[in-house]
């Protein structure tokens, strides 16, 4: 509708549409990259950003990435506009590898694309804004530090919750019982599918089957971050509590990310899946989210999804992926080990799973490693272990010992 607008002399002085805002503190791991690739030293350590590097320090593109690029550059006819959906042909193909062949055919289960996970988390957060019981969005502390803000920006209440034994290096399970019990019917609790950032904490398959119940019986909806399968135990391992909590709930939200499992990162590879009650739900659900995804960004960004569609419509290339994949999560599990072996106090390390920790060490000992030791880590003592190399280990190990708190 176009309304009339009646036109009025101006008789003040022009009020700014900006002149309220409020400067914004720098992203502090960005700030990091920086600082990192200024140091001159040549033996510093980069355990900042949350990318997969291999021993030599680098973060290559998959092979398989590689020849499903070559493949869409010698064989993809158009350019044209796809729908608000993305790639409904990479999503198909994706959804059993998440949850399995039996439950990717749930008809309840409906997905999308999405620029990455953020864009996933975002656009599940719209939909959940957008039903009618406007619940608060419990999280784990710490947690990814974008999760809060995606939240809020939807509109949603976000409640912290305690989910990490710094001690122990395990996840305080009555602690965030305790506080789950506090929840409201309706409300929403988002859980890391696995390998947690930052922490690397993970629950046992005994506290997910409590949680579970837990979630039945106060009547809460799980919306899982699936960030990083297949880099922590193996792709169905990852995906066990993903598939558990969808078998037993009978509304779920996954928010899942290609971008590390599939070195994508800038290319922004993601997919929303949401799990409804029951048939007129889920179509009800999907028009929404396509109606919020035009509103958002029209349409994901193609490219890397058509990539990891290539791959996974052809065996040989699945097959490259898998093998990359492994060679990753080997890599990292193998690093943990090495951490936990050379400092005791490290032993948790070897039982957490995914590529960070979070290490006992005080903002100052955080800001004294960079400062004396070149060693780069988030302020909050969270590390990207694969930042580490074979070599590197026991000089940083030896710099951070002395300044361990547990
Ligand atoms: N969830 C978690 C827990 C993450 O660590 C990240 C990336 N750092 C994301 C979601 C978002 O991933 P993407 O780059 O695909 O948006």
């Amino acid at each position: 509708m176009i309304v009339a607008v009646e036109t009025r002399p101006l008789t003040s002085a022009r009020i700014p549409l900006f002149g309220t805002l409020e400067r914004q503190p720098a992203d502090a791991l960005l700030g990091l990259i920086g600082l990192c690739r200024r140091d001159p030293r040549p033996d510093k350590i980069d355990l900042g950003v949350g990318v997969y590097r291999n021993d030599a320090g680098e973060t290559p593109v998959l092979r398989a990435i590689k020849d499903a690029e070559h493949r869409l550059a010698d064989t993809q006819a158009t350019k044209a506009y796809l729908g608000a959906e993305g790639d409904a042909r990479f999503v198909e193909l994706l959804a059993p590898i998440v949850f399995g062949a039996a439950q990717a055919a749930e008809p309840c289960l409906t997905g999308v694309q999405t620029p990455g996970g953020t864009g996933a988390l975002r656009l599940g957060a719209e939909l959940v804004a957008r039903g009618s019981r406007q619940p608060t969005v419990w999280i784990g502390t710490p947690t990814w530090p974008n999760h809060a803000p995606i939240f809020r920006e939807a509109g949603l209440e976000v409640r912290a919750h305690p989910f990490f034994d710094a001690v122990t290096g395990t996840v305080d399970f009555s602690a965030m019982v305790g506080a789950l019990e506090q929840a409201t019917a309706g409300d929403v609790v988002l859980l890391h599918g696995c390998c947690h950032n930052p922490t690397g904490a993970e629950l046992t398959q005994a506290q997910w089957a409590d949680l579970i119940a837990l979630l039945t019986k106060r009547q809460l909806t799980p919306f899982i971050d699936l960030a990083y399968q297949g880099l922590g135990r193996g792709l169905d391992s990852d995906a066990a509590a993903t598939r558990a909590l969808l078998a037993a709930m009978p509304e779920a939200i996954v928010a899942y990310s290609c971008d590390k499992n599939f070195g994508l990162y800038r290319d922004r590879v993601g997919a929303l899946w949401v799990k409804a009650a029951d048939g007129a739900a889920i179509a009800a659900v999907r028009d929404n989210l396509l109606v919020l995804a035009r509103s958002l960004w029209s349409m994901p960004p193609d490219h890397g999804a058509a990539a990891v569609r290539e791959i996974l419509e052809d065996a040989a290339l699945t097959g490259l992926w898998k093998t990359e994949l492994e060679d990753m999560r080997a890599r990292i599990a193998g690093l943990r080990a090495a951490l936990a072996h050379a400092e005791p106090r490290l032993s948790a390390l070897g039982d957490q799973g995914g590529m960070f920790a979070m290490l006992p060490l005080t903002h100052e000992a955080v800001l004294e490693l960079r400062t004396d030791h070149g060693i780069y880590m988030a302020d909050s003592g969270r590390i990207n272990i694969a930042g580490l190399r074979s070599e590197t280990v026991a000089p940083f190990v030896a710099a951070i010992a002395p300044h361990l708190q547990r």
